[in-house]
């Protein structure tokens, strides 16, 4: 599992998470709801250390991941990285390179020497896991940005699988895609949870109850830094929500 404990963030001065604290358990999704600049993206950066690329970014507080911090000092910060993956709003597949290329791009980067009979199941395997196999196999070696936005988006779930990540992040991945390609990475999505523990940021609250067991509702009110109003089970939240807030939020009231 991941937990968050009394994370606090800052963009310089200001304050923008206070003291959020959430747990996100092995082998489900867990869902991040809230209205735009709440801090749902400046958390799940906190979750694999992007956070700290920001000039000027500051946190307090911890990330465990099974029990250990990830900010502490003798944690290497590659094989943070490594073990917990992230997919982006926008598709961004490397241009210049195959499918098949971009699937192993991640290889490199943690150094993983594997042979290419190896590396050719991997790929394989990536792509099935992301439900992208039976359309582009007979096309690797075609550049991942000749692929549809939703096709493009599958490859990036496949180039984080690569490197076999514990946590898998989304941030908004369906938001660029077609409700047909959204259908298809929600599927992705339900299939991997069994072995990834996965993160998703989304604005769709259908789209919550139909990939997510647990959820969180963030909030920045008149100014005051992002916090979690409410979290549970997301359809305990959906249909019997605790606080007057969350309820209208999740039935579109604001
Ligand atoms: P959205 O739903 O629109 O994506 P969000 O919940 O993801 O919003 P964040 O992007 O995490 O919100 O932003 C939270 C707050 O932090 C906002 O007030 C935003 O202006 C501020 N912020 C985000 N990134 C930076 C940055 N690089 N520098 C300074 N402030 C930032
Ligand atoms: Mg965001």
């Amino acid at each position: 599992p991941l937990e968050a404990r009394a994370v606090s963030a800052w963009f310089g001065e200001r304050k923008v998470l206070d003291r959020v604290s959430l747990h996100m358990p092995a082998g489900s999704v867990t869902a991040l709801i809230g209205p735009s600049g709440c801090g749902k993206s400046t958390f799940l950066r906190i979750l694999n250390r992007m956070h700290e690329l920001v000039p000027g970014a500051t946190l307090a507080g911890e990330v465990l991941l099974d029990g250990a911090d990830i900010y502490h000092h003798d944690r290497r910060l590659t094989e943070v990285r490594r073990r917990i993956g992230m997919v982006f709003q926008k598709p961004n597949p490397f241009p210049a390179m195959s499918i098949y290329e971009n699937v192993t791009a991640g290889l490199k980067l943690t150094a993983t020497r594997i042979s290419r009979g190896d590396r050719d199941d991997l790929v394989e395997q990536c792509l099935t896991k992301a439900g992208l196999w039976n359309e582009v196999h007979d096309r690797l070696r075609q550049p991942g940005s000749a692929l549809s936005g939703g096709q493009q988006q599958r490859l990036c779930i496949a180039r984080a699988l690569a490197v076999r990540p514990q946590v898998l992040l989304m941030d908004e991945p369906c938001s660029a895609l077609d409700p047909t390609s959204t259908r298809r990475v929600e599927e992705t999505i339900r299939e991997l949870a069994a072995e990834v523990t996965i993160v998703i940021v989304t604005h769709n609250m259908q789209q919550a109850q139909r990939v997510s067991e647990h959820c969180a509702f963030f909030l920045a009110e008149q100014n005051t830094p992002g916090h979690i109003v409410e979290q549970g089970l997301t359809q305990r939240m959906f249909h019997r929500p605790r606080d007057p807030r969350t309820e209208d939020y999740v039935n579109g009231r604001f």
